[in-house]
């Protein structure tokens, strides 16, 4: 018989990954394998094969696609926190996020929740003044070019014009994400979901949970006019009733915040350029500085100093608090340790945001603070409007003095720095450099894209030769 290639309409994920499961292990043509399969429940098996005998990578071969509608941006950077992740978010870039309102903590007191909506009232109130000068200057600096039109030069300059003004928006604004993942990766985001410091991401993992025991939204099929009626099954249900809050990670982190504390007495954080390519470290004193630095706000290179000259038994009392008590959970993601490139960048959160997206790496991302202070574009001074600007800063990083740290970070707007270390191999280097350096991007991560390949330049400067990144003083401001 000649080859055959037969592609698959899309199916419940539980059936999907059962029958290509079953295909793996029986003679069966996939026809037969999915004829088999629609009539046996997909229960049983989930139950031995998944659950008792832990065949976790079944669950790869059954994809969901799952929609968060008015999440905070807070709640959307845990939904995309995950390595094996495909989505797309709402771009603050090219949306307008000025009358979105935004996500109020419950757990707020009420002269908590005055303060905590003056400061948010007066970012968003500084998003829509700070717009028109800002549009305007780019306008005078850009003027349209004869063969533009004038709707797609209004919607250049807008772009470019967000840029600049989402500096003010804080993580508490609301927004959308679409994914596409696995149910192995629905299973464990919902357990990570429901570990998470923040009671709106907790909730966001019981919803999630709920979403996945109920039969999904089937709008293409009613669309579809000569459609058979698709049957109302639930999309996962049987990883639903199994999902569970991912008690080792909530507990390790703690943990960690607690030996932190105590024991990385570093005082002041120093100076940090906006990228650094710190120094290769051997592997135990890596994992310790790296599980340490989450939970704190020193850079890298600081913590990664003081273990260094920590006794073994010190740095594998940590290594030990941090395996403890663990059972069918993954690792936590700061042991994907022994990458050789490490760099440890101190940006605004807005283009951090932007750059979380890169999945072909391990990000490690301190705690939102306002401590690290805040980035102010040069535009909004040539616009006559940075005085404003600094205004509403000032005024949101008051009203967070005092808030539990969980919910002064709702506050934390865009402009503000967040430290995060990007592991790398030599690949996502060049990709990351040549594809965020590029003249589409934001001024801020092209910035640090640029710095990433100057820094590997320092060590390997063959290598870093080899990338294509784009300076940047090369600009084409009316480029999307
Ligand atoms: C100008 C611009 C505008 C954008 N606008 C938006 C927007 O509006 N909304 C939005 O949500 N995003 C936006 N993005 C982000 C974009 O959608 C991507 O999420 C981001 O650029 C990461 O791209 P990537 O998937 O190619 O990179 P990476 O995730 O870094 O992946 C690099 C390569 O490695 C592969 N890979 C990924 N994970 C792994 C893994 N675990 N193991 C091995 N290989 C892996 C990928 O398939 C890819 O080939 C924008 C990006 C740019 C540059």
């Amino acid at each position: 018989m000649p080859p055959r290639v037969i592609a698959l309409a899309p199916m419940p994920p539980e059936k999907a990954a059962y029958a290509l499961a079953r295909y793996s292990r029986s003679p069966d043509s996939i026809e037969s394998s999915l004829r088999w399969v629609f009539d046996h429940s997909a229960e049983k098996f989930w139950e031995q094969f998944y659950f008792d005998y832990g065949h976790a990578s079944i669950a790869d071969l059954g994809h969901a696609v799952v929609c968060f509608e008015d999440i905070s941006e807070l709640a959307a950077i845990h939904v995309e926190d995950e390595r094996l992740w495909d989505g797309q978010a709402k771009s603050s870039r090219y949306q307008d996020f000025a009358r979105l309102g935004y996500h109020l903590p419950p757990e707020l007191s009420a002269e908590e929740a005055a303060r905590y909506r003056a400061g948010a009232n007066a970012l968003f109130a500084a998003y829509r003044e700070l717009f028109p000068p800002v549009e305007r200057r780019l306008r005078e600096k850009h003027p349209r070019p004869a063969d533009m039109k004038e709707g797609l030069y209004a919607r250049n300059v807008a772009a470019r014009a967000f840029d600049v003004v989402r500096y003010v928006l804080p993580l508490a604004v609301p927004t959308n994400v679409g994914q596409v993942v696995s149910i192995r990766t629905l299973e464990k985001q919902i357990g990570h979901l429901l570990a998470a410091p923040y009671p709106e991401v907790q909730d966001l993992g019981e919803r999630l949970k709920a979403a996945a025991a109920a039969p999904p939204l089937d709008l293409w099929n009613r669309l579809g006019a000569s459609a058979a009626p698709a049957p109302r099954e639930p999309l996962a249900a049987t990883l639903a009733r199994h999902a569970r809050a991912n008690e080792y990670w909530r507990r390790a982190y703690r943990v960690l915040e607690q030996i932190g504390a105590e024991e990385l007495r570093l005082g002041t954080p120093e100076p940090a350029p906006l990228v650094d390519l710190v120094p290769e470290q051997p592997l135990e004193v890596e994992t310790v500085a790296t599980l340490l630095y989450r939970v704190s706000h020193h850079p890298y290179r600081q913590i990664a100093g003081a273990v260094s000259e920590w006794s073994e038994a010190k740095r594998r009392g940590v290594l030990e608090a941090a395996l403890g008590g663990r059972e069918r959970e993954e690792l936590l993601p700061e042991f994907q340790s022994g990458y050789r490139l490490i760099f440890d960048v101190l940006m605004d959160v807005g283009g951090w945001r932007d750059l979380h997206r890169h999945r072909r790496c391990q990000q490690v991302r301190q705690p939102f603070t306002f401590a690290h202070g805040y980035d102010t574009p040069p535009l909004l001074a040539e616009a006559g409007a940075e005085a404003a600007y600094r205004n509403a800063m000032d005024v949101a990083a008051a009203a967070a003095r005092g808030l539990a740290p969980a919910t002064a970070a709702y506050l934390v707007p865009f402009g503000h720095r967040v430290r995060c270390l990007f592991k790398m191999d030599y690949a996502e280097v060049e990709y990351v450099s040549r594809l965020r350096s590029g003249v589409k991007g934001h001024f801020s991560y092209r910035q640090v894209a640029w710095e990433m390949k100057r820094a590997l330049g320092a060590r390997h400067p063959f290598l870093a030769e080899r990338i294509e990144a784009t300076p940047p003083w090369v600009e084409d401001s009316l480029r999307r």
